[in-house]
């Protein structure tokens, strides 16, 4: 079938199954797996929202399918795809090699179509890009691009808000000038997913990440903007109103979120994520009374920024059976915590941890991160320390840890003045960040060191914090010794691996190990540590038709 618009999702590194990749824990807190292979939520909005106007747009995660299948012809695969308009990802800029190289391998089969990029990273990287990748026809700029594509559709790139195009020899920007505030029209029709599943015959090509199908999670996007200003943060408030011109924040009303669970909720009882802190724009009371008249099957995990209230804490009890809540301390040490951008203390985070036990939320994450300012190397031992603290008031937290890695955000305050933070960037070039993805080791994909800690230290501190956080966890019965094992055989070949780096041996001697840890393992330490509440798919889909064709590709 000839599409309007193709959406591709590409592995952070294009060619990864040839290369020898190790990139170990860096998306430990994350669904994707090392390559980072969840698709963008935009995709789902821009879908729905041209699939409403009369277009036909197809979502294929190349990245998920090239994870489960290791003989997956790619180009093989994109010559088959006929569409007008193939549009890429550039989100986030772990994606710089894959999208590009994606990018270039469709215009070689379809010299016709345009090749187009978006997102944050390919905003902000857009004159070099454009300049450099003659591949690429156009950038659609900013953090949302739903009416620019439908114009550029209709009339052409001429006509079209937040688009730099190539017109001939000529590079024209548009600039930006739509950005809505009201994210009202943007909510995302999931049974487009169905539709687009059943149009490829392909699951592992149409799933959202590659592990959806052993632990699938819905989210619902709630805003777009920032009212914070974390330092190494690409979405922070500096680098929206820098970089993407959006001055005032982008939300989405109560009703409108609460369609969109109720949509989610009529196909699946998998597990809601609310991306954003509805605090913002004040949305808890009205959303709680809409979604606990639903009676919702599904878990619900909310975020938050900072430590709410009890009152707050209590509506949300309410919207379902079910209820996980998230915060990111980043530091159990208050001085790193705030000088990161988050200015609380651990006074308001242990009584959120009471008020969370007493009203008995299912559970409360708690993350923590390495690479932060005013971050020593010995920091690592007070994550578990503060662990073992917080599981004494409530049995009901849990605790996830990972590196800042790979990259510091372009756009971010840290990256464009890393020494009034205390940080020095290795690197700062589209080209340079390309090439620091395609590392045997994540070391060496790390843009940056702070005053505190070396790359070298930052892995170490890293690991040694997971090892020992892992360990709290199994005592603490969070984990079972199978999980705690597979955790520990990752950091082992980590170490190995960076060993062999560093003294030049061959590297192809762990080829084998890494790629067994990297992808069958690494399904399953997520599985172990249960980021999320997983059922797998075929559990959780409500038809029955679709539920049995699902287990069945499943197996
Ligand atoms: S990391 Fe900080 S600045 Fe970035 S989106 Fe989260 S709260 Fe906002």
């Amino acid at each position: 079938m000839k599409l309007d618009v193709a959406l591709i999702h590409a592995p952070s590194v294009y060619d990864f199954r040839e290369r020898i990749v190790y990139a170990s824990i860096i998306s430990e807190v994350v669904p994707s797996l090392y390559v980072f292979d969840m698709m963008p939520y935009g995709f789902l909005t821009l879908a729905s929202y041209l699939e409403k106007r009369g277009y036909k747009v197809g979502t294929f995660n190349l990245a998920s399918k090239m994870l489960r299948d290791q003989k997956f012809d790619v180009r093989g695969f994109i010559r088959k795809i006929e569409a007008d308009i193939y549009g890429i990802d550039l989100h986030w800029l772990v994606h710089a090699h894959g999208a590009t190289e994606i990018a270039k391998i469709v215009k070689e089969l379809h010299p016709d179509s345009r090749v187009v990029l978006g997102g944050l990273s390919a905003t902000y990287f857009w004159h070099y890009i454009m300049r450099n990748y003659e591949y690429i026809d156009a950038i659609f700029l900013g953090d949302s691009a739903e009416l620019p594509l439908l114009k550029f559709l209709e009339r052409g790139p001429e006509e079209a808000p937040n688009v730099v195009w190539r017109d001939g020899d000529r590079i024209r920007n548009n600039g930006i000038s739509w950005i809505p505030e009201v994210l009202d029209d943007f909510i995302v029709d999931h049974s487009y997913m169905i539709r687009n599943f059943l149009r490829n015959r392909d699951l592992e090509v149409s799933i959202p990440f590659c592990s959806f199908m052993e632990a699938p999670i819905a989210g619902v996007v709630t805003v777009k903007g920032c009212p914070f200003d974390c330092i190494t943060c690409g979405g922070s408030r500096t680098a929206y109103k820098s970089f993407f011109s959006r001055r005032e924040l982008g939300l989405k009303s109560p009703e409108a979120i609460a369609r969109e669970v109720e949509g989610i909720a009529k196909l699946s009882t998998m597990p809601i994520f609310f991306i954003g802190d509805l605090r913002i724009g004040s949305r808890i009371e009205k959303l709680s009374s809409l979604l606990s008249r639903m009676n919702l099957e599904n878990e619900l995990i909310f975020e938050f920024f900072s430590p709410p209230s009890r009152r707050d804490l209590e509506l949300l009890r309410k919207t379902s059976h079910s209820v996980y809540l998230q915060i990111s301390p980043e530091s159990p040490v208050e001085e790193v915590r705030w000088a990161f951008g988050r200015p609380y203390d651990n006074y308001s985070l242990e009584e959120m941890i009471r008020n969370v036990d007493e009203l008995e939320f299912t559970r409360l994450d708690l993350y923590f991160m390495m690479g932060l300012p005013k971050q020593p190397l010995d920091h690592y031992y007070l994550v578990y320390e503060y662990f073992k603290r917080v599981r004494s008031i409530s049995d009901r937290v849990d605790a996830f840890v990972s590196p800042l890695a790979p990259f510091i955000d372009p756009g971010s305050r840290v990256f464009e003045s890393p020494s009034t933070f205390g940080y020095k960037l290795l690197f700062n070039s589209f080209e340079e960040h390309r090439r620091a993805l395609t590392a045997y080791h994540w070391k060496y994909s790390l843009n940056y060191e702070t005053d505190w800690m070396t790359r070298h230290d930052i892995v170490e501190a890293s690991l040694k914090a997971y090892e020992l956080l892992n360990k709290a966890k199994l005592e603490e019965g969070l984990i079972q010794e199978e999980g705690y094992e597979l955790a520990k055989r990752r950091i082992l070949l980590d170490r190995k691996v960076l060993k062999f780096v560093d003294s030049g041996m061959d590297i192809n001697k762990l080829r084998e190990a890494i790629e067994e840890l990297s992808i069958k393992l690494d399904i399953k330490v997520k599985e172990s540590l249960s980021l999320y509440p997983t059922k797998s798919l075929a559990q959780s889909i409500r038809n029955p038709l679709i539920r049995r064709l699902a287990s069945t590709l499943i197996g």
